[in-house]
């Protein structure tokens, strides 16, 4: 008997070959290969009598092989084997090419099953590579390859469907019954089937039915442990403490009113739900959503401000080192002339200011000293600022952009390893989600949305433009630059075949230099052929990060007029005279991407424009670019990007490491809320009922990392 953590290696009859083909695959034990599912089936469940064939028809027929012959094609290089079957209705012919070794399978006298295309050539009638099945006194329920819904499975080169196939049959029937971890009523109350049968109805299914049924159940399944996950992690970070950080009223209108604009109303309300739950004695766990340059910093600003004037530390991580920056600029230039010790680390460097806009270079040692007395009451930084050596005096808060988690652990961990406490957590988020997933995805945070611009933005002109305007486009730009303006250029991300298999990282290296070809090759067009008067400069992933910061810094000030950029470095730096965002293959990139490049122009005071360039005159394409152009504000255009490509592409699968089982589920609405009753059932009910359960969801949980 086997069980799901069995290394396919032990099974007898596999070759290194195959095993390593599927390792490939990543399928490596019984539970990888079992959990491979198919991506359709094949019908071949109706059995035709051969005198029924019909050319190009795609069959089963089932007949007793009257004779063989093997003979080897000199002309083209290979060997063919034939086998003609003969039925109560007639007889065919059937042809395999290279595959010699039939010879042994398939022997005179034996009934076979023979399931695939029917060729009809140079007026004769026969079958083409067909699947095969030697029969034996099975029903014929019982085939894998032939006279049934047969599976067809995601595969890689030189393994066949068949060959998982046949394996995943060997493997079902051997394998010891696995234990249902899901709770039985849950199954019940929504009619799915348990996970052995499941398993069966999903590799092996009698109709279309079974195997809808047995994916609903997977589906329902990571639906029910996302939801239950989010339900237990919420409960559990209600048992801890942190510091309760007192509302300081006044201080925060003070620090309002010291700003050069007043905030929105959703920017308040905002703020008065972060300020009311730092002042709990419960940690935090809270998403701040807005659009791009609606104004969360400030509301982060502020909230750790409010902190400091308590004496307590708040850590600032922006995903890279220019948003670093960036946020440390905006700190100063608001709040420069506040007591509190402002600092910026990188892996690079460190700098603190201090009251009155008072700047100082300090030296890595000295800046990790002030973290550790207190003397910097906010620090702002990239992943350094969570690495070994860092340790706060007090910290309360931590404030991530752009990252949606951050581990309790993590949190505890950079709190000191002495205290119990845990700092608040504001998690700051501009990927405008649909409230649909982000309450399941998101579950265990609560959201705060600001769904407004700041007022007397004026909207971003968008354009979609066909490549045989682009000669007048190109003219636009020129005459705004001439005007005293700066525009941004974006490389679309060029996707190969290769850039799907990610498992060892070398693909996402490839990537990198492709993204870095196509910036230089956007960069040399521009600069010597379309705009050879203008002053242009590229930023990408191979550049140093003093390179970066120099070119960042250089478009800022004015002193490039063009910057062309690949997608992937961020361009979240606030240069109000940009005005315009070219997007080069815009159909390649989300939606959400796209709105978020967008949103880096409008932030001044003149009239911004976004063109979208693009190739494709797919209706799809234009669908959503023009979704792009009629939406008032991200998160109407989320709903809609979710409806036109679902949600894998939406979040993008790669990055989610969840299964595309649960991404598709994510559009089922019906689904997630029947899975959150019944994690809600589950977890009012106790879950150290399901000791089970648990265990399955610590391990989902490190499976699932949603950033
Ligand atoms: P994001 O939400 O994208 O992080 P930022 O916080 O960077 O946005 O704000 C974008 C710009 O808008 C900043 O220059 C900020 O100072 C400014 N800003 C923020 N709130 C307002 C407001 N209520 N009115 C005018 N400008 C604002
Ligand atoms: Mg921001």
């Amino acid at each position: 008997m086997m069980t799901l953590e069995i290394p396919l290696a032990r099974i007898r009859g596999m070759t290194p070959r195959f095993l390593a083909r599927l390792k490939k695959l990543k399928i490596q034990t019984v539970k990888d290969l079992l959990w491979h599912f198919p991506s359709r089936y094949e019908d071949f469940s109706t059995v035709y009598q051969i005198a029924d064939l019909q050319p190009n028809q795609v069959a089963t027929i089932r007949g007793t092989i009257q004779d063989t012959s093997l003979r080897r094609s000199w002309r083209r290089g290979m060997t063919i084997f034939e086998a003609w079957i003969v039925d109560e209705t007639g007889s065919t012919r059937a042809v395999w090419f290279n595959q010699p070794y039939l010879r042994n399978v398939l022997r005179r006298g034996r009934t076979v099953n023979l399931a695939g295309k029917v060729v009809f050539s140079e007026d004769d009638l026969y079958m083409s590579n067909p699947a095969y099945e030697i029969a034996t006194n099975e029903a014929l329920g019982e085939t894998s390859h032939t006279g049934r819904l047969v599976p067809i499975y995601p595969e890689t080169r030189g393994l066949t469907s068949k060959g998982i196939r046949y394996l995943a049959r060997i493997v079902l029937k051997n394998l010891k019954p696995i234990q249902e971890h899901l709770p039985l009523e849950a199954l019940e109350e929504n009619g799915l089937p348990e996970i052995n049968k499941a398993l069966w109805q999903v590799h092996f299914p009698r109709t279309i039915e079974e195997s809808a049924e047995a994916r609903k159940r997977f589906a329902f399944e990571e639906l029910f442990m996302l939801q239950l996950g989010n339900f237990a992690a919420k409960s559990a970070l209600a048992e801890e403490k942190a510091t309760s950080i007192p509302s300081d009223i006044e201080y925060a209108r003070f620090l309002m009113a010291s700003l050069p604009f007043e905030l929105t109303f959703s920017q308040k309300r905002s703020l008065w739900e972060v300020i009311r739950d730092i002042a709990k004695a419960q940690p935090m766990n809270r998403l701040l959503q807005g659009d791009v340059g609606s104004g969360k910093t400030v509301i982060a600003a502020i909230t750790a401000l409010i902190a400091a004037k308590s004496g307590l530390q708040t850590a600032f991580m922006a995903p890279t080192e220019v948003l670093a920056r960036q946020h440390y600029f905006t700190f100063k230039k608001l709040f420069g002339s506040q007591e509190a010790g402002i600092g910026l680390i990188t892996a690079k460097e460190t700098e603190v200011c201090y009251g009155q806009n008072l700047e100082t270079e300090v030296k890595k040692t000295d800046f990790l000293k002030k973290i550790k007395n207190g003397e910097i009451k906010i620090i702002i930084g990239t992943h350094a600022l969570i690495q070994k050596g860092v340790g706060f005096e007090k910290l309360s808060l931590v404030v991530v952009d752009e990252q949606h988690r951050f581990g309790v652990q993590q949190r505890a961990a950079l709190a000191s390893s002495s205290s119990k406490l845990i700092p608040h957590f504001l998690s700051m988020s501009a990927t405008p989600i649909p409230r649909t997933l982000a309450i399941t995805i998101f579950g265990d945070l609560d959201l705060s949305t600001i769904d407004e611009l700041p007022s007397g933005r004026k909207p971003i002109v968008t354009k979609i433009v066909a490549p045989t305007n682009r000669t007048q486009a190109y003219k636009f730009i020129r005459e705004e630059i001439k005007k005293g303006r700066q525009a941004f250029v974006i490389c679309p991300r060029i996707e190969s075949a290769d850039t799907q298999i990610n498992a060892d990282g070398i693909a996402d290296k490839r990537r990198l230099l492709w993204d870095v070809k196509a910036v230089k090759e956007e960069y040399e067009k521009l600069s010597k052929k379309i705009f050879p008067d203008l002053r242009v400069s590229m930023l990408h992933g191979k550049l140093k990060s003093d390179e970066k910061k120099e070119t960042m810094l250089n478009f800022s000030r004015g002193e490039a007029e063009i910057l062309v950029s690949t997608s992937v470095v961020e361009v979240g730096v606030d240069v109000p005279n940009a005005t315009i965002m070219m997007i080069e293959g815009a159909d390649r990139f989300g939606l959400a991407q796209l709105y978020q490049f967008r949103g880096r122009v409008g932030r001044g005071e003149h009239q911004s424009f976004c063109f979208l360039f693009t190739d494709s005159s797919a209706k799809t394409t234009h669908q959503r670019l023009k979704a792009l152009m009629e939406a008032k504000n991200g998160f109407e255009l989320a709903e809609k990007d979710l409806e036109i490509r679902g949600p894998g592409q939406f979040l993008g699968e790669s990055q989610t490491g969840m299964p595309d089982i649960a991404m598709h589920a994510l559009q089922n609405i019906e689904l997630i809320k029947a899975a959150r009753d019944s994690a809600l059932k589950t977890i009012n009910s106790d879950l150290k009922k399901y000791p089970l359960l648990k265990k399955k969801l610590d391990e989902f949980k490190n499976q699932i990392h949603l950033e």
